[in-house]
């Protein structure tokens, strides 16, 4: 037996979870099972729910051994007590909104945040009584000033992965705490090796693992990690209720992805601010949105809660029409138009948002920096801009 007492991060994603060398494989085994039996009728009377989706395993809709070796990496690595693994980010998006709201309940939620996040709130959760307030969460006063006496959850994006704006988790998770109110962060962008939500006092962290968790671009996944005692609770009801499971094989690519999260997050990181550095000095970009450059309006929060910054970022282009931006990404040749982010593949998208404080809206291009040579993304930014005229 390995001794990990003193063990560093790295070394422990390594070897974490992975005491029985089932017949000394080196990768864990997929137990692509969907039931487990019992000898004794007795012992399957033992609750599914001791340790939260883990052993004694039952069935594979609440726990299953190749998902817990991955959701005991992924909870050492959030610092959290308690990690549950969903069939895609959404999944674990709205089973912590369900978790924290009830009917009458309200919801305060940044403005920026991912779509389907807000839309979550718009429809089902708008169905089932729950009102919601959007903020633009840059200054503590714009979240505090949305709670009311029913206010049940305040949901955070830091940075969200349109504008890469950020809120103050610490001052957030205090005011809230104070008021009982659940606290959940969408930390996809930072991944848990740039920021640990739960070390400053938010209750629940969500992470698309269709991302850098996985990092593939071949699985779509979500994870969710929080308390002990509130993952117990998730687990009875979300987990085993809304039955949004992750199956063992997908679980097992994750542990594949996961071995090499530390190596593809750094590479993304400089090779994103590289990208970005260039795009600033170029005249056919007014802004660029990027946690990672010394111009990001709130610098001292990014130091004071993030470790580092990753591959996605945005910018506003000087032409501001749809056709300008669609002709731009267009003639992209090394990236590629699509959504999502968090592989190997370099991204664009074309966008157009209107965040509260610019209701009338604007165009930005949103661009993901894969695992390319950085060099050769510049020069297909650059062929882009001059194809269509600028540059
Ligand atoms: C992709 C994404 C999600 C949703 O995750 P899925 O795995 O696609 O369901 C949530 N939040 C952010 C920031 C994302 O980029």
């Amino acid at each position: 037996m390995r001794d990990l007492a003193n063990a560093r991060l790295d070394t422990l994603l390594q070897h974490v979870a992975e005491e029985d060398r089932t017949l000394g494989a080196v990768v864990p085994p997929i137990f692509q099972t969907s039931l487990f039996v019992f000898d004794k009728p007795e012992d399957m009377r033992t609750t599914m729910f001791e340790r939260p989706g883990g052993p004694p395993f039952h069935y594979s809709r609440v726990g299953n051994p190749t998902n817990d070796i991955l959701e005991r990496k992924i909870a050492l690595l959030e610092k959290a007590e308690a990690c549950k693994a969903f069939s895609s980010g959404m999944a674990a998006i709205s089973a912590a909104i369900f978790h924290a709201c009830r009917a009458g309940s309200h919801a305060v939620m940044i403005d920026t945040a991912y779509p389907p996040s807000r839309m979550f709130l718009n429809t089902l959760a708008q169905r089932y009584g729950v009102s919601h307030t959007y903020v633009d969460g840059r200054t503590v006063e714009s979240i505090l000033d949305a709670v009311r006496p029913e206010t049940t959850l305040i949901y955070l994006e830091s940075p969200s992965s349109f504008l890469f704006r950020l809120q103050d988790l610490r001052a957030v998770a205090a005011f809230a705490r104070e008021r009982g109110i659940t606290t959940v962060i969408d930390n996809t962008y930072a991944s848990p090796l740039y920021q640990n939500p739960i070390e400053m006092g938010i209750d629940i962290v969500c992470h698309s693992a269709s991302k850098y968790l996985n990092g593939h671009s071949d699985v779509v996944a979500g994870v969710l990690c929080t308390s002990r005692e509130r993952m117990e609770a998730i687990v009875r009801e979300e987990v085993a209720l809304l039955g949004a499971a992750l199956p063992p094989f997908p679980a097992w690519l994750m542990l594949r992805g996961l071995r090499t999260l530390r190596l593809r997050v750094k590479q993304h990181e400089a090779t994103a601010n590289e990208v970005a550095a260039w795009l600033e000095r170029q005249p056919w970009v007014q802004n660029v949105n990027h946690v990672g450059l010394p111009s990001h309006p709130q610098r001292a929060l990014v130091e004071s809660q993030m470790r580092g910054s990753t591959g996605l970022f945005s910018f506003e282009p000087t032409f501001q029409t749809q056709e300008a931006n669609d002709a731009f990404v267009g003639a992209l040749r090394l990236f590629r138009c699509g959504v999502s982010w968090g592989g190997h593949e370099s991204l664009a998208v074309p966008l157009f948002v209107t965040p509260l404080d610019r209701p009338e809206g604007f165009r930005l291009v949103r661009l993901y920096c894969g695992l390319e040579d950085p060099a050769d993304l510049i020069e297909d930014l650059d062929q882009a801009s001059r194809a269509v005229g600028h540059g």
